[in-house]
């Protein structure tokens, strides 16, 4: 393979096998929702994080809003999550007509700080304040949350955990209770997205899973209408035309079976590139020292308060290499600018100063090489960005 003069942020690798079950469902005319895909791809990944089921949805966002509903997400419901996400992880939960508590991100990890959270939700039970009947926990980047705080406000204060693992499909913790558990399966159900850029992709999906039959069954049955007599047009809720089609479903089992090769990748590109940028002298990356991440999207904070982030980017895109910063913080987006929140200035901070690199599990080590040298060359401010 050759190597590209564009270097693309994130692209995804379809091998042999998509293409054959794709022919197949193209052969057997079963493009849409019959067919036995579906079915066959949830019992899979089921099985790949280790739970008992999986529900398949048209996206990860339709996938957060049915389970975030499930977990009881409706008017006058509070839910707890990091300022410090794609925006989706808010909508999702205000499409159910729930209030918002947004959280800062704790430096280390760049994920929710659970610490910053659990003391508050204990002080407001302690004075009778609201406190959130959910939490949605998003592992940000493929790094997972420290869960154990907000697992310790299950066990005290009954609040749900959802978990938004969109960008985190085959990361695990390898502390604490939930050692050798993977991000998704220890909540009261985890979400995963198979959107092109993601970890895996079925052109647009998402996934729900849950350790709880009763919890699956709900979701499935909002996904698909809410039919109570399928044949006759009776319904008892109002659902969603949220399924996954047979094409799409054949497009994620082969990427799933691709899954434990893209995961080696995705490590060993990370670790090429924290070798590289060693020489960088002012960069930091995300360390959840608690897991084992699937390295998603590798990123990194510019600490040389002398460098603009937004000009880097501009700069690496005329060196030909697809960088991006990373998202704007919940609150200083239009929609949720006035929801409650706590603290917010760590995840400012990371906003201001992060950038995410390429990352496809096809990207060959001399495009590594080549980006890193072009953000130093960069960082150096000789071409005039410094
Ligand atoms: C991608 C993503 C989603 C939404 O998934 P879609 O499949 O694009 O709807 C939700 N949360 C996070 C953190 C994501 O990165």
């Amino acid at each position: 393979m050759m190597e590209r003069t564009l270097v693309p942020l994130l692209e995804p690798v379809l091998d042999d096998n998509a293409r054959r079950y794709v022919n197949e469902c193209l052969d057997q005319g079963y493009v849409s929702s019959a067919g036995p895909f579906v079915a066959e791809f949830e019992s899979e990944f089921a099985k790949a994080v280790g739970i008992r089921n999986a529900v398949a949805c048209a996206s990860g966002t339709a996938a957060l809003h049915v389970a975030l509903r499930v977990a009881g997400a409706r008017p006058g419901v509070l839910v707890a999550l990091p300022t410090f996400t794609f925006i989706a992880s808010a909508n999702a939960a205000t499409y159910t007509g729930a209030d918002l508590l947004l959280v800062d991100s704790e430096p280390g990890s760049w994920n929710v700080n659970a610490d910053l959270l659990h003391d508050e939700v204990v002080r407001r039970a302690r004075r009778g304040g609201r406190i959130p009947d959910i939490v949605e926990v998003v592992h940000v980047l493929g790094h997972p949350a420290d869960i154990a705080p907000l697992l310790d406000l299950r066990e005290r204060f009954g609040v749900k955990i959802v978990e938004d693992a969109a960008e985190a499909l085959g990361a695990s913790w390898t502390t604490g209770e939930v050692a050798g558990s993977q991000v998704g399966t220890v909540g009261d159900a985890g979400c995963f997205s198979f959107n092109g850029n993601k970890v895996i992709t079925t052109g647009g999906g998402g996934m729900i899973v849950t350790a709880e039959d009763s919890f699956a069954a709900q979701a499935k049955h909002l996904t698909t209408q809410a039919k109570a007599l399928p044949d006759q047009y009776v319904h008892d809720d109002v659902g969603y035309n949220y399924r996954m089609t047979n094409v799409a479903a054949a497009l994620g089992l082969a990427q799933l079976q691709a899954l434990p090769a893209f995961l080696q990748r995705k490590r060993e590109i990370a670790k090429k590139y924290n070798e590289l940028c060693v020489e960088l002298s002012v960069v930091q990356t995300p360390n959840a020292y608690w897991a084992k991440p699937s390295f998603w999207l590798y990123s990194l904070l510019v600490r040389n308060s002398a460098v603009d982030v937004g000009r880097l980017v501009e700069g690496m895109r005329t060196a030909r290499i697809t960088t991006r910063r990373l998202w704007p913080p919940l609150h200083r987006q239009k929609p949720y600018a006035a929801v409650e929140r706590l603290g917010g200035e760590v995840a400012e901070g990371i906003f201001r100063r992060g950038i995410s690199l390429p990352s496809s599990v096809n990207l060959m080590g001399g495009e590594q090489v080549r980006v890193v040298d072009s953000l130093r060359r960069l960082m150096d401010g000789e071409d005039g960005c410094g």
